[in-house]
């Protein structure tokens, strides 16, 4: 990549392609100030079951369809981002990933032929065989596929992380919204007016901002919402998928996921949702039936293929980092290399040409 000069950049959101986005920046040498409102995990990041799965999201994602390859991408760049120590606890977890077949959903062997289709690796396993992998689990004596190619993160540990590797670099972090840009200054709704040679918008929705960034009008909510067992569930051992939903093991108790409710941006937490996602965990893991959970809603944003807005904006000086849809975490490390990668202007690869943050038409 090309040296960056002492350029200052600020960047709106510090969520995960926020946060991202500030180390990959700082690496480069750019002077960094990320600014956002909200607490450290205060956002969709923070309530996200953290699965990089470019594999079961290319088949059972309508909008991800044919995308493999850049998801897969999504997932190989945090290999050069995170410490690369198994043991480290911001290490990635794989192989992850276990489809489990119930009688209303897809079989293995459709299944099989989906992976086929679109080159990703699996194996079959027999109900035996995924019983002693996740011990616990009931896969009502069905075979099951297992793929190497979806692997998970523990987004508590990993923010963290990549917060504190920010302010060991340098970065500046602001408790305030942005209000306004323009090259070489950004607004602060404290009143404060930053030097920024460039804004990069990593705020979800962006809500307010399409005034300083038209593109960002293209985006829409989709809430989401999952529960997160206390001690109970898989603790470890790999993603379960499954017709009604999937069970990410974490060491202080599972997370059983998500809805995707279109157009929804409220934060309402719904009890009928909860008692749905509770029936889907206890239908894998009987434990889970009647076990303490909490239940976490967040809101993300979306563009109307499904792919992020990634790069320079029509707006001078701004460049955009958001709409990842229900993938921001497995492309986060992308996204902040395309990012780099843009403001060094190197030359782009074929995944930045599709994320391009001016692909839609703007009124
Ligand atoms: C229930 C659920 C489960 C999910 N599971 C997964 C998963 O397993 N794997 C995966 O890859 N993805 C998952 N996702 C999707 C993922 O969480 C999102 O795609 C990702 O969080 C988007 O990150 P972001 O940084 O763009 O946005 P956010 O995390 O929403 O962060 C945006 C930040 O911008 C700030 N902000 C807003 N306006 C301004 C402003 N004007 N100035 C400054 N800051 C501003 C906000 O306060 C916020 O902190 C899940 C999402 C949900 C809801």
């Amino acid at each position: 990549m090309t040296a960056a000069s002492a350029k200052s950049i600020v960047i709106a959101g510090g969520g995960a392609i926020g946060l991202t986005c500030a180390l990959v920046l700082a690496r480069a040498g750019y002077g960094v100030v990320l600014v956002d409102p909200a607490a450290r995990g205060a956002n969709a990041s923070g309530v996200a079951a953290g699965m990089l799965a470019p594999a079961f999201e290319s088949v059972l994602d309508p909008a991800s369809k044919g995308l493999f390859a850049l998801l897969r991408a999504g997932r190989d760049a945090w290999l050069d981002l995170l410490p690369q120590d198994r043991g480290s606890p911001t290490g990635l977890s794989q192989p992850c990933a276990l489809w489990v077949p119930t009688s209303s959903g897809i079989s293995t062997e459709a299944m099989a032929e989906s992976f086929n289709a679109i080159g990703a690796q699996f194996e079959i396993l027999t109900s035996a065989a995924v019983q002693a992998l996740s011990p616990g689990l009931d896969p009502k004596g069905a075979a099951c596929l297992l793929t190497p190619e979806d692997w998970c993160l523990n987004v508590t540990l990993v923010t963290e992380w990549l917060y504190q590797e920010a302010i060991r670099l340098g970065v500046q972090f602001i408790t305030a919204s942005v209000t306004d840009f323009s090259p070489g200054t950004a607004t602060l709704s404290d009143g404060r007016l930053i030097h920024a040679d460039h804004l990069v918008i990593a705020a979800g929705l962006g809500r307010g901002m399409a005034s300083i960034a038209p593109e960002l009008a293209c985006l829409s909510p989709i809430k989401g919402q999952i529960l997160v067992f206390e001690g109970a569930g898989p603790r470890q051992g790999p993603a379960i998928r499954s017709a009604g939903g999937y069970v990410v093991a974490r060491a202080s108790g599972a997370m059983v996921g998500a809805t995707m409710e279109f157009g929804l941006d409220d934060l309402t937490p719904d009890a009928v949702i909860a008692e749905r996602l509770q029936g889907v965990g206890a239908s894998l893991y009987p434990d889970l039936a009647g076990a303490k959970a909490h239940h976490w809603t967040g809101v993300r944003a979306a563009t109307p293929d499904g792919l992020p807005l990634v790069g320079p904006s029509r707006a001078p000086g701004v460049t955009l980092a958001c709409g990842a849809r229900r993938n921001g975490w497995l492309l986060a490390a992308l996204v902040a290399k395309t990012v780099a990668s843009q403001l060094a202007n190197d030359a782009l690869d074929t995944f930045a040409t599709q994320m391009d943050a001016r692909r839609f038409d703007i009124a």
